[in-house]
């Protein structure tokens, strides 16, 4: 079946109307109009002007004659007029969405900063927010994703260029192999390896293609094996950890291996950054919602670093963060899960005093 234009459609659909219109306005008059005509002659020769009578047949051509001139001309004048402005309508409520194809055709060829104008008409103009609203989303992955891979490519060019350095080195026989030259090898191919799979974990989580199976669970056997476990890994001069919890935690609605996760994150940056002193998890109820947080007596972080803590790749030592083996990723991923979950992730800290990271999740 041939496609037929908006346009075509919507000139067609008033031109029916309109021809409906003066079509039925034309038969009714040319059957009635004539009638009335002679049934007003007859009253007028009723009363005394008998002598009409006479040219009646005259008089009636003439109406006719008349009004087959006045109903054409009307016709020809009202379908001219009625057929622009039907052309004029049809092409105002085309406008703009011929733009939007061609926007969206800038948006093929990756110009993404197009954007649709305010409307008058209220539904296309909805239709134009939500085709703007969808533009920026786009626009915010694809920027995303260009930083995301400018990011990779730096974080991945140092253990690369460590070993292949190593490689020529050897290879030349500038310096001869050494248990200590293969642990090195072995030290940079494993950050590698950490840093891919930490990557996948984040843009899974930031596509949000994570399965989150929230139920109503409980956190404190979870809050009490964790503490057992990271306590294993301190050391005796190290400092201590303590789980600070009422002995009936309330139900709150969570993923629970997602939140050990976090956990795990938070309690391992704690550990790794902290000499001594204490690392308290406390859990509390506050106003609907249920926090846990993770308070050390570490090196904290300083102000200048801490609104960018949870940026993927943000360490605020690189050169001793890449040291430890951290990729800087945990905390992008943790806060991702978090979210995930309807909760919210936020930290405090003061430099050489220590950082709290705290989140919330809600009450099943
Ligand atoms: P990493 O794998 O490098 O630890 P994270 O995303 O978990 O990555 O942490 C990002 C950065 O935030 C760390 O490199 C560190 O500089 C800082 N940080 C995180 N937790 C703490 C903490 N408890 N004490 C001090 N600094 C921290």
């Amino acid at each position: 079946m041939a496609k037929i234009g908006l346009v075509t459609r919507l000139f067609f659909s008033h031109f029916l109307v309109i021809v409906v219109g003066i079509g039925s306005f034309v038969i009714i008059g040319k059957v009635s109009s004539p009638r009335l005509f002679v049934l007003h002659l007859q009253q007028l020769e009723g009363r005394n002007f008998y002598y009409l009578r006479y040219a009646r047949t005259q008089l009636v051509e003439g109406f006719e004659n008349v009004w087959s001139r006045s109903t054409f001309w009307s016709f020809m004048t009202g379908a001219t007029a009625a057929g622009g402005l039907s052309y004029w309508v049809s092409k105002r409520i085309m406008q703009p969405l011929t733009l939007m194809e061609q926007i969206t055709q800038k948006f093929a060829a990756g110009k993404l900063d197009e954007r649709m104008p305010t409307l008058e008409i209220t539904e296309l103009n909805q239709l134009a927010v939500s085709f703007n609203r969808m533009a920026s989303s786009l626009e915010g992955v694809e920027q995303r994703r260009r930083e995301l891979i400018g990011d990779l490519t730096h974080e991945l060019r140092t253990p690369l260029t460590v070993v292949r350095g190593y490689l020529e080195e050897l290879a030349d026989g500038r310096i001869s192999p050494s248990p200590e030259i293969y642990q090195q090898l072995a030290k940079e191919t494993k950050r590698l390896e950490r840093l891919v799979n930490d990557l996948q974990e984040l843009s899974k989580a930031e596509a949000g293609y994570l399965p989150i199976n929230l139920q109503p669970v409980n956190l404190r056997p979870l809050l009490e094996s964790l503490v057992q476990k990271f306590a294993d890994q301190l050391l005796e001069e190290g400092p201590v950890l303590r789980l600070e919890c009422p002995p009936q935690l309330p139900f709150v609605l969570a993923d629970i291996d997602r939140v050990e996760q976090v956990l795990v994150n938070l309690l391992g940056n704690a550990v790794r950054y902290t000499s001594e002193g204490s690392i308290i998890i406390r859990a509390w109820t506050e106003l609907g919602k249920f926090w846990i947080g993770v308070i050390d007596t570490g090196q904290g972080i300083g102000v200048e670093d801490l609104p960018h803590v949870f940026e993927r790749f943000f360490r605020a030592d690189r050169s001793r963060a890449r040291h430890s083996g951290g990729t800087g990723i945990g905390l992008a991923i943790s806060r991702r899960l978090i979210e995930l979950q309807g909760g919210h992730i936020e930290v405090e800290s003061q430099l050489g005093k220590g950082s709290t990271f705290r989140f919330f999740l809600t009450l099943a």
